[in-house]
């Protein structure tokens, strides 16, 4: 029999669920504020529920700190940063070390608590977020005894006490990428998590305890905005923020006339650029990774797609047929590509830009996927006959939306990509390398990917142009920002 002949049934490709176990994750029931050295009770701040996302169920409970809370974590931060600045950078290195190698032994627990308390795939916790938790340690505790050659062989003294305030996006990742260069450069520091996504830097602050890093070097306050502006206001030398361009504006003119340091990566619109002679079906994928990776979450997320005219159709039609394939559901099913939306404000912001797309004129798609009945939820989107001054195609959506755009020619690529306010990040996808460097030469933002989108690296210097904020974190360029330099 000729094996056309050979009958068929016909195979469907379900997945079965595959959730991952939180058995073994023992959070306690409440957290206080991690405050020279141990977890305390707050002063003047309260307890709150931490929520999970998925379900709308409480995950443990927190304290936000108040502004006697803030003060007294800095009066701890103060009190601890000669001693830690006069350590040998051997010897800080040693406790970063620590510190990253115990990510690394509770990195499962960890990315289980990144899904529970931020709606996130657990693929993406797994493998992304606390994998890279761990390097940004481990990098900087590599430069604690070199940091003159890292900033040009020049002298330097750190600041003292930094603030570090962190959005929800990726919670332990945005701690470990404040914390490690700040402390490897001998300041101490007061970090403030985001009001959702506490729970992962309150376990980072028992890893300080077990790695034995000295009393008040990092002090951990959760807290919403107004624990957060009480940070900023506070006795101290530094600021670094991570979050939106609005607050990174109120920030710098609290800090304005105080002769502090100050570094901001804010929001972005991110252009992801594909041309006619890309190889498509890659190019696709990483439109995927570039938009839907932590449903849209993401500063960086490529969210103004432009695309040459002469593959538009192609490249949107094979787009769809991908999306529909996003699994979107339980953060902790390892099958899971899209989780829960953040909070139920959020969802609110995205839905709202999502109805002003529709109401400007521009063509949605959703995929048709079944939401769970609770939690906080948005179906992968796509956005045709997208015009230039749409509000979709301007400001940051934050979630899982995609606006597509056109050009015919090299020259209106760049214009169009480089016609934002933002500047954090773009894709280049081209066969061509000379064509790939031109463009990107051309380009202002902080980090281009080529032939790639959302990869991310400790050595590598992430950071923007424009109100992207200014000041780079990861690499060598990353300890420029905790240092004073003469
Ligand atoms: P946000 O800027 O309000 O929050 C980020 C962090 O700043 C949180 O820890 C928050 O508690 C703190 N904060 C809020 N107000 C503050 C203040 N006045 N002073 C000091 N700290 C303050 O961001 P959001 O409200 O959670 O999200 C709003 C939008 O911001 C999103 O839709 C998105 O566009 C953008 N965003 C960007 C990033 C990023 O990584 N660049 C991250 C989160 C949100
Ligand atoms: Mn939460």
């Amino acid at each position: 029999m000729a094996a056309t002949d050979t009958p068929r049934t016909r195979i469907t490709w379900d997945y079965a669920p595959a959730p991952e176990s939180a058995d073994h994750v023992r959070l306690r029931d409440t957290y206080g504020l991690f405050i020279g050295g141990a977890f305390v009770d707050p002063r003047d701040g309260q307890r709150v529920p931490s929520i999970n996302p998925a379900t709308e169920e409480p995950v443990a409970e927190v304290t936000f700190g108040g502004e006697a809370d803030v003060a007294a974590a800095v009066a701890a931060a103060r009190a601890a940063q000669p001693r830690w600045a006069s350590l040998p950078g051997r010897e800080r290195a040693k406790y970063l070390f620590r510190v990253a190698r115990l990510i690394q032994e509770r990195a499962r627990e960890l990315a289980i608590v990144e899904s529970l308390d931020g709606g996130k795939p657990i693929r993406e916790s797994r493998d992304v977020d606390i994998p890279l938790a761990a390097a940004h340690f481990f990098h900087y505790a590599g430069w604690a005894d070199k940091l003159r050659h890292g900033i040009g062989g020049r002298d330097f003294s750190p600041y003292g006490v930094v603030g570090q305030v962190v959005p929800w996006n990726f919670p332990l990742l945005m701690a470990a990428w404040k914390l490690a260069p700040a402390l490897a450069c001998g300041n101490t520091a007061v970090l403030k998590p985001a009001e959702t996504t506490p729970l992962t830097a309150l376990l980072l602050a028992e890893i300080c305890q077990e790695a034995e890093v000295p009393e008040g070097v990092v002090n951990i306050v959760p807290g919403d905005g107004a624990t957060g502006a009480a940070l900023v206001r506070s006795d101290i030398d530094k600021v670094a923020f991570t979050g939106s361009t609005a607050v990174g504006k109120d920030i710098q003119a609290a800090l304005a006339g105080r002769g502090m340091g100050l570094t901001l990566e804010l929001g972005g619109k991110s252009a992801n650029v594909i041309f006619e002679d890309a190889a498509i079906d890659q190019a696709v994928e990483g439109i995927v990774q570039g938009i839907f990776f932590n449903q849209g979450h993401v500063c960086c997320a490529g969210s103004r797609l432009l695309i040459q005219e002469s593959v538009a159709d192609e490249v949107t039609a094979k787009l769809w047929d991908r999306m529909r394939l996003l699994r979107v559901g339980d953060p902790l099913d390892k099958n899971t590509d899209v989780g829960a939306i953040n909070s139920a404000e959020q969802l609110e912001r995205i839905e709202a830009l999502v109805q002003a797309g529709v109401d400007e004129g521009a063509v949605r798609r959703s995929v048709a996927c079944e939401l769970p009945e609770r939690g906080w939820w948005f179906a992968p989107t796509i956005f045709t006959e997208v015009a230039p001054a749409h509000r979709i195609a301007v400001e940051e959506i934050f979630g899982p939306v995609v606006s597509v755009l056109t050009f015919r020619t090299q020259a209106e690529a760049i214009e169009k990509a480089n016609n934002s306010r933002y500047g954090l990040a773009a894709g280049i996808w081209t066969d061509k390398g000379s064509k790939a460097f031109e463009v990107a030469r051309a380009l202002k933002a902080g980090v281009i990917w080529q032939n790639t989108y959302n990869k991310f690296d400790p050595t590598a210097a992430f950071g923007g142009y424009k109100e992207s904020g200014f000041g780079r974190e990861g690499g060598a360029a990353g300890l420029r920002p905790y240092l004073r330099v003469s």
